[in-house]
């Protein structure tokens, strides 16, 4: 059953709240993964990471193949859960339907606004990445001038963690490749 294991802060809007939560798994889930992300529109399965991205309005939603989900930008706890029972059922699906799925056929990347980057940095014109504010550094980061590594705050500060993994699940999701 899906459950709700913390409720945090969420840098990205300050109005809404971060939440990880968690659903059910198999033994078998990591093998499960390319299939969930299947039939998931515009996700992305990174295999390295071991996680599925999607974007689904505002919020940035990633599925661990532990069975762990973050979700930002959430209303509140009804909302979380609703969104953890519709992947637990994407998940049911995924067993059902394994054997029709097409892995070989390419599916699109996720397309990531200079907003959606905005949203998961510190927002504090810190000026340390070399750029005058943060929106400069996410047109950059887009445009391949700049690597997300050179947000130093975003790394270093354990407050900025959860908008650390929502942006580099992201970016990720978008194709962007980096080393961390
Ligand atoms: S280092 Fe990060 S927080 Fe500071 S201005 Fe650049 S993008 Fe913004």
């Amino acid at each position: 059953m899906a459950e709700i294991k913390e409720i945090l802060p969420c840098i990205a809007d300050p109005k809404k709240v971060r939440v990880v939560g968690k659903i059910n798994t198999k033994d078998d889930s990591e093998e499960m993964m390319p299939y969930i992300a299947w039939l998931i529109p515009n996700s992305s399965y990174s295999k390295k990471n071991g996680w599925i991205t999607f974007k689904k309005g505002a919020r940035i939603i990633t599925i661990h193949s532990d069975g762990f989900v973050t979700m930002t930008q959430i209303k509140d706890e009804s909302e979380a859960i609703k969104i953890l029972e519709e992947i637990e059922k994407i998940v049911k699906e995924a067993y059902r339907k394994k054997d029709e799925i097409d892995l070989s056929k390419p599916k699109e990347k996720i397309s990531v606004t200079v907003m959606d980057v905005y949203n998961y940095l510190p927002k504090t014109n810190c000026k340390e990445c070399g750029e005058q504010t943060c929106m400069a550094f996410a047109v950059k980061l887009l445009n391949g001038e700049k690597d997300v590594k050179d947000c130093k705050p975003l790394f270093i500060e354990k407050k900025y963690a959860g908008i650390r993994e929502a942006l580099l699940s992201l970016l990720s999701a978008a194709g962007f490749e980096f080393e961390i």
